[in-house]
């Protein structure tokens, strides 16, 4: 069902051309309907579900040095996404595998962002029953982003928590990485507003859950928590738990309010879209003295050391 990567090859002279042409797009390739292709020539039917009702699950993988970083873990949660929405994806594990890896071999990237979507698609007969729906696997690689770019890498984020905006594990999972984005780029409008950079969103019982596309942990006497409830499981949060346990920290998930996160001695939040990001200040006030604590600091630096770590990562082997 795959193509494999040689007749593949031969479509990089038609990726070059299209390069110099569509700059708008990000330089990157994609696979859909058994194709690789350009990013500017990756389009869907607006009849497909996932555009239409957002009746979409993802995830994203991020490529450093070469390498994709914890992809098993990854795979595990689409699997998983893809099961509880009762999709049916057109390719086993090992073949979404392959395809990952060649979007970001024809790519060329050694740093990318790859992302991988299962969209309920559409039916011939634009049927209502989403049963009769074909699914889409749809997947690409484009250069990596980061969340914070490198001035908020080094001074801290400065983030708002949104009062207009609850997540309600009740309707859509937030569990299930998804494309319901309406909450959370409306607590990103918030943030703005409020002269902050991103969002932290409460869950409907007013703890803190999670920002557009990240965890968030506090340090507090050296001991680290972060929101159980209303939050995507995410991966880089995962590696903060892992990264603890080898260094000898105490991380737990409980629910966390307002006033711990602001009293807390060091935040930062997560995300394959950028790692360990630290955050120096919430809703105008500085955390503690406003300049990236110690503990943030050894894990990021521990977090990008893992990155060349065959036991953490898998080497992309380029054409
Ligand atoms: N929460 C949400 C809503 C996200 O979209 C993401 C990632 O995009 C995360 C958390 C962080 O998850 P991960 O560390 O797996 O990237």
């Amino acid at each position: 069902m795959v193509t494999t990567i040689a007749p593949i090859l031969h479509v990089l002279p038609v990726l070059d051309e299209h390069y110099v042409d569509e700059r708008r797009y990000p330089e990157g390739v994609a696979f859909m309907d058994g194709q690789y292709l350009p990013m500017a020539e990756a389009k869907i039917s607006v009849l497909d579900w996932g555009f239409l009702h957002s009746d979409a699950t993802y995830d994203t993988v991020h490529v450093w040095n070469g390498r994709f970083f914890r992809l098993d873990l990854h795979l595990d949660r689409f699997f998983g996404g893809v099961k509880r929405l009762r999709m049916k994806l057109p390719y086993e594990r090992e073949e979404i595998g392959s395809i990952l890896t060649n979007c970001v071999a024809l790519s060329g990237h050694r740093a990318a962002y790859v992302e991988m979507i299962c969209s309920r698609g559409s039916s011939s007969t634009f049927s209502r029953d989403p049963r009769q729906a074909e699914n889409r696997f749809i997947a690409f690689a484009v250069p990596f982003g980061s969340v914070a770019n490198k001035e908020q890498l080094e001074r801290g984020l400065h983030v708002a928590i949104s009062d207009s905006v609850r997540i309600p594990p009740g309707s859509v999972d937030p569990a299930i990485k998804n494309y319901h984005w309406l909450d959370l780029v409306k607590g990103l409008f918030d943030a703005y507003d409020m002269g902050a950079e991103t969002a932290l969103i409460v869950d409907t019982n007013g703890h803190i859950a999670e920002g557009p596309g990240f965890n968030v942990f506090v340090v507090k006497d050296g001991s680290l928590r972060t929101p159980a409830f209303g939050v995507l499981p995410g991966i880089t949060r995962r590696t903060v738990f892992d990264l603890c346990a080898e260094i000898g920290l105490s991380a737990t998930a409980t629910d966390i309010s307002r006033d711990d996160i602001k009293g807390g001695d060091e935040v930062f939040i997560t995300s394959t879209a950028g790692g360990i990001m630290p955050v120096t200040r919430i809703d105008h006030a500085s955390i503690t003295t406003g300049q990236v604590g110690p503990v943030t600091r050894r894990l990021m630096d521990l977090y990008w050391q893992k990155h060349d770590d065959p036991k953490w990562s898998t080497a992309v082997r380029y054409p």
